[in-house]
């Protein structure tokens, strides 16, 4: 008894409570065993940041509840696309991280754009009407973009935001001038 209810606590530590994925710490943590697991095996190891595009208008437009099943949505087709030996995580309100161990830059590309295209072709529900959502990915990899867990990260937010102001609804990696 008293070892799943240490369990339990555990899993709650560690698990979003709105989304049912990891927590931003909890993914970190992985995170920094995996990058050191990937490169002793000489395995690549991609991430992925993923944020709404647009989001704050869905809030604005249908109120927070709402904006808040979106999320819980998004969370589930991001899990549909993923192995178990995947890392999915809440990285901030409205923001979310994947890491891919053993995945070349691009294969994560691949498996980013069809979480892209899912969330695209999805009709989230806002009370009687259907609301729109599409998302931005940023993809970086392990090692060519950084062997350290705060580089990666780094690289998939420049990546990110690259795809932000190439009009949203993409995904983009740096390329090698880029990175260098
Ligand atoms: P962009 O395409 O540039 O990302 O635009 P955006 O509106 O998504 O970006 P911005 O950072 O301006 O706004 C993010 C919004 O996400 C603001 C906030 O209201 C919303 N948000 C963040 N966390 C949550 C949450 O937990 N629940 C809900 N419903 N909304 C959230
Ligand atoms: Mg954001
Ligand atoms: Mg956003």
């Amino acid at each position: 008894k008293k070892i799943n209810l240490y369990e339990k606590i555990r899993e709650l530590a560690i698990t979003d409570g709105l989304t049912g994925i990891y927590v931003r710490r909890y993914l970190l943590e992985r995170l920094n065993e995996e990058i050191p697991r990937a490169r002793r095996h000489n395995l690549k190891l991609s991430m992925l940041m993923i944020d709404l595009d647009h989001f704050k208008e869905c809030n604005d437009a249908y109120g927070h509840l709402v904006g808040d099943i979106v999320l819980k949505d998004i969370a589930k087709i991001m899990k549909e696309h993923i192995r178990q030996v995947d890392l999915v995580g809440r990285y901030g309100g409205e923001e979310f991280a994947i890491a891919l161990p053993d995945t070349d830059k691009s294969s994560a590309a691949h498996v980013a754009d069809r979480i892209r295209q899912s969330v695209e072709r999805h009709k989230f529900k806002a009370y009687d009407e259907t609301i729109a959502i599409t998302i931005s990915v940023g993809v970086a990899t392990c090692p060519e973009d950084g062997d350290e867990v705060a580089e990666l990260i780094d690289r998939a937010d420049q990546a990110l935001y690259k795809a932000k102001a190439e009009g949203r609804n993409k995904v983009v990696f740096l390329s090698r001038e880029e990175i260098s």
